[in-house]
């Protein structure tokens, strides 16, 4: 057996299976690209006669299933994303796993799916990232992305919420998310598509949402942009989110931020960001913004700074926000100071360089 693959890891509760021979040894970590690559195992748990079962930590391989699985055909299906990273003294940090773990709940409520025990999620978790602690990539700003994933396995295709359900947790080393890395990202608004209306599912993770991105985050990178800059359904105006990120501008020394009235996902990284931003002494404003208020802002001179934020890119500048065709430029080449000093600061927690203050770090 390779030295990376441990097989003493044994938990009372989840059957560990590891692989024979570990796939790291082709693998170049230091450009593991974005989720292309998976570690060499995933948990699984199986939910059937009306309670979760057999958890297991197996190889990450192929599913069977029929063709007429729920989840394929109703979209009965909902994830998270979060990351860990490696520490100079190779302790490996996750970043607010708990946070996930009730993000998680929350969209298998709305989707009708059983809810997991948060328990047996922490445990699943730090005995994966455990066994497959050597393909958390040590270059700074590389991770080990983890996705976890509930989806519906009946097999029929009558529409119902099902009886039974798979859940993942599989884990990918990645590096940037936008092939800008830090660099600023290109937004437009779509005048013909939604994210998400009031009542919808906006809110949570499912896989629908993205599924209905597709089509306008492809028009909008025809058009030279990186990704789509919603707007509300109802009255066109007001800015919602990213595709990816939640949104942030700085006007007139205040932080704006839509609030999450239930159309955006409540961001863990947003929420991150606004601790940090009320113990710097900047004023936050979760308020509605229209787009029309961002273009007079950026008219006056007193839009400072507009960034993203997302477990993925962490902080990403935005350097050009394309609106019916009229344009705001704010800087294209670089980020501003304070988007700076929220990527110095949530990085610096991330890699066990700065304090961890509010307990975001579970260490394994
Ligand atoms: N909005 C959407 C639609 C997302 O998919 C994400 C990524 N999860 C975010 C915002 C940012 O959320 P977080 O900071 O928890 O990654």
């Amino acid at each position: 057996m390779p030295a990376n693959v441990t097989s003493d890891i044994q938990t009372d509760v989840i059957n560990v299976n590891p692989v024979e021979h570990s796939r790291l040894p082709g693998v170049d970590l230091n450009n593991p690209g974005f989720g292309r690559l998976f570690a060499d195992h995933m948990f699984s748990m199986e939910y059937k006669d009306g309670q979760w079962q057999n958890p297991a930590i197996v190889p990450f391989d192929k599913l069977e299933f029929m063709p007429s699985l729920t989840a394929l055909h109703y979209g009965q299906s909902i994830f998270e994303g979060m990351k860990a990273f490696r520490t100079d003294d190779g302790t490996i940090n996750i970043f607010r796993p708990e946070k996930h773990h009730e993000r998680l709940n929350k969209s298998c409520r709305r989707l009708c799916i059983p809810e997991i025990d948060q328990d047996l999620f922490m445990e699943a978790l730090q005995t994966l990232v455990k066994l497959d602690r050597d393909w958390v990539p040590e270059k700074k700003g590389n991770a080990l992305y983890i996705r976890p994933l509930v989806f519906g396995t009946d097999t029929h295709i009558s529409v119902s919420e099902a009886e039974t359900y798979r859940f993942l947790i599989m884990t990918s080393p990645v590096g940037a998310y936008y092939k800008e890395g830090i660099n600023p990202v290109r937004l437009m608004t779509s005048s013909n598509y939604v994210r998400s209306a009031q009542g919808g599912a906006g809110n949570v993770k499912t896989a629908g949402n993205y599924a209905a991105s597709l089509l306008p985050a492809k028009k909008a990178k025809e058009q030279g942009f990186t990704q789509v800059l919603w707007l509300d359904a109802k009255e066109h105006k007001y800015i919602e989110e990213v595709g990816t990120m939640n949104i942030f501008f700085k006007i007139d020394d205040r932080l704006i931020t839509p609030p999450l009235e239930g159309t955006i996902l409540g961001g863990i990284t947003r929420d991150s960001v606004i601790q940090l931003a009320l113990e710097w002494d900047v004023d936050v404003d979760e308020r509605h913004i229209t787009i029309d208020e961002l273009f007079e802002a950026s008219g006056k001179g007193s839009l400072q700074e507009a960034f993203g934020t997302g477990t993925a890119a962490v902080i990403s500048p935005v350097g050009r926000i394309n609106h019916n065709g009229s344009e705001i430029i704010l800087d294209e080449n670089q980020i501003g100071p304070f988007a700076q000093r929220l990527y110095n600061e949530l990085t610096g927690i991330q890699y066990g360089e700065v304090e961890d203050r509010h307990n975001w770090i579970y260490s394994v």
